[in-house]
Parts: C-alpha cells; structure tokens; sequence
C-alpha cells in the first residue's frame, strides 16, 4: 500500500461540515484578534452594512457585531452552520441586526458599491484570495474595507513535508509579500497585516477539537472512513505544531482604492 497521507479532499464533505458544526470556531482565529483587525478600520455608522462571508456558525461574527453598528450579513454555503448562526445570534439577542444567509462567496448577491466592510476569515481559501479579493472589490462603497485572514508561508524555503502537505491540501497558499502585491492588483490599499499569533491554532482551534474529536469518536463507533477524518485532523495538529515556524495565517485589512486613486 502506498505510504500518502490523505488530503482533505478525501473525505466526505457532510462528514467534515458534521464534525465542524460541533466547534464554536471553523478555523483558527481568536476574539482578540478579531477586534485587532477591526480596530485599523475607522467607525462604522449604524447604517452600515456588513458582510462576513464563509462566517461558518459565526464564531467571529458575534465578536464583529459586539464591537461594530449596523446590518451584519453572514453567509455560508453549509445550511446546519447558518442555523447554527441564527440560534447563536438569537440567544444574544443580535437578531435584529446579525442575520446568516445560505449562499456562495463566489457571487455574493450583493449590489455594485453598496457594502461598507467585507470580512472573511480563515475561507477565502474556497476561492482563491486574489480570486476572491477581485470579485468582491466593486461590491465595496468607494473607500469601503475588506478584513480577510488567509494561510500564508512565513519564509521563503520549507522542509519538504510541509510544502508537501500544503501542496496536497492548499496549493494557492503563498508568500507575504506575494499576497501584498496581489491585494494591490486587486484593487486595494493596505491598511494593515499581522500574523495570528500561535494560540489562534493551539488553544483557539485545535485544543477544543481534542474532546469533541473522543465524543465523535465515539458516536461514530466503528465507522473507518470517521476514524480516518479524525486520524487526518489530529495528524494536521501534529504538522502545525512541528513546522509553524514555516505557516500560519495573516489577517490583511484593506481599503478600497477609488477611481482617482488609481489614476496616479
Ligand atoms: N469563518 C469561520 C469559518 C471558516 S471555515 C471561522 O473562522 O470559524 C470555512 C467556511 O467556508 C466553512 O464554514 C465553509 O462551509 C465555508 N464555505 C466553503 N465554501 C464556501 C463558498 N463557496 N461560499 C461560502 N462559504 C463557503
């Protein structure tokens, strides 16, 4: 038998999105960093309208709505994480401002210029940054924000397990400096970009999938093709903890450049 490990391409999609909708949070990132990209963006109005889209079941859109005014829209493709959403936002009484919607990032039904603040963490991913950066720039108000997190290489050579890994799994991940100029291309300015710091993986993303990894476990007692999911994600945890020197993600917050700034 050849010696692969698998990709996450090799497991069922309603297997992964099952086990992801038990998880408060779908990727790495932390309420403090949340804020943190939130805090480069100037005040938004009452009136403004939000986006968050791949929100997952809204982990870091409930932080967003804590700490902002206005109409928050989550989207996502998977129906049980906008439910989810919903119930989340119901409970803390956001309803009438924070709603989820089923829907694709990649047409987001969203007028021309009508959007002030485009947020996306931890599933650009789904279509490719520059791809997606490019297609939801005209959704923005002239001077409107986009805040998006995306796996990035740290350095500029890696072991070859890690470029392996990611080659089986993310092939678009990319350098800092390549996802600068690509941010550019697309039609923004750079307001800011920090790299998460490791507890958004450790302590945020991965320590509380350990439980939930032994009640799935055992839910779905002897089921090969759940135990070979679980096996892939504990391995994932395993690589991050032995090469996060060489990846991690970036959160970029950028503003859109209007006409005339193009024109220089
Ligand atoms: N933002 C959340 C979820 C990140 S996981 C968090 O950080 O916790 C990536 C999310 O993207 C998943 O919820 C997945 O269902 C969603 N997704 C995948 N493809 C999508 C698409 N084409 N349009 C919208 N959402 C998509």
């Amino acid at each position: 038998m050849e010696n692969k490990q698998p990709s996450i391409y090799d497991f069922d999609i309603n297997l992964i999105c099952d086990y992801y909708a038990g998880l408060h949070r779908q990727g790495p990132g932390s309420p403090e960093v949340t804020a943190q990209a939130l805090s480069f963006i100037p005040p938004l109005s009452s009136s403004a309208t939000i986006v968050d889209l791949g929100c997952g079941t809204g982990g870091q859109t409930m932080v967003l709505a804590e700490h902002t005014q206005g109409k928050i829209i989550g989207f996502d493709l998977f129906p049980p994480f906008i439910e989810a959403f919903n119930r989340q936002a119901a409970a803390l009484g956001l309803s009438d401002r924070v709603e989820g919607r089923i829907g694709s990032m990649d047409s987001p039904p969203f007028e021309p210029g009508s959007l002030d603040l485009i947020w996306c963490e931890g599933a650009i991913y789904n279509v490719g940054f520059e791809h997606g950066l490019r297609l939801w720039q005209p959704l923005l108000k002239p001077g409107g924000y986009v805040a998006v997190t995306e796996a990035s290489w740290l350095t500029q050579e890696r072991p070859a397990e890690v470029q392996a890994y990611w080659d089986a799994n993310y092939p678009g991940i990319d350098t800092i400096p390549n996802q600068l100029l690509m941010l550019e291309r697309a039609g923004y300015d750079l307001e800011a970009a920090f790299v998460l710091p490791e507890t958004c993986w450790t302590e945020q993303f991965y320590k509380p999938q350990e439980s939930w990894q032994e009640t799935y476990l055992k839910r779905h007692a002897d089921n090969p093709a759940v135990e070979a999911f679980i096996a892939n994600e504990r391995q994932e945890s395993v690589l991050y903890d032995r090469y996060k020197a060489y990846y991690g993600y970036v959160f970029y917050i950028a503003r859109k450049r209007t006409a005339h700034e193009t024109a220089f």
